[in-house]
């Protein structure tokens, strides 16, 4: 390319003109490549997975959620003989199938 200031025809890679040193345009570092706009996870399959495994934590580790797959499945397993927290779990569960429709990395599940 020339540059627009000096006339210079410079290299199409320079960031800056060999002849007096303006910098050229287009010649800008790329910008970091855009990271994928959807999940490859399925939203269905988090919800099955949450229907008969949801007790355990199962789809959030699935989805990337493993923070709220851990503790589902630790309080299921250490408190689960109570039966009331297997309630909570389970309403927990239900909720969070209704509501999350994104992974753990943010992006909408397929
Ligand atoms: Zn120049």
């Amino acid at each position: 390319m020339f540059c627009p200031k000096c006339g210079t025809q410079n290299h199409d890679n320079n960031f800056r003109c060999t002849g007096c040193g303006h910098v050229l345009q287009g010649a800008a570092p790329a910008p970091a490549p855009a990271r994928p706009a959807r999940s490859d996870k399925s939203r269905v399959a988090y919800i099955l997975l949450g229907l008969f495994l949801g007790m355990l934590g199962i789809h959030n580790f699935y989805a990337g959620h493993s923070g709220r797959g851990i503790a589902q499945l630790l309080l299921t397993l250490l408190t689960g003989w109570l039966l009331i927290p297997l309630v909570v779990v389970a309403l927990w569960v239900l909720i969070e199938l209704v509501a999350t429709d994104t992974d753990g990395m943010g992006l909408p599940m397929s």
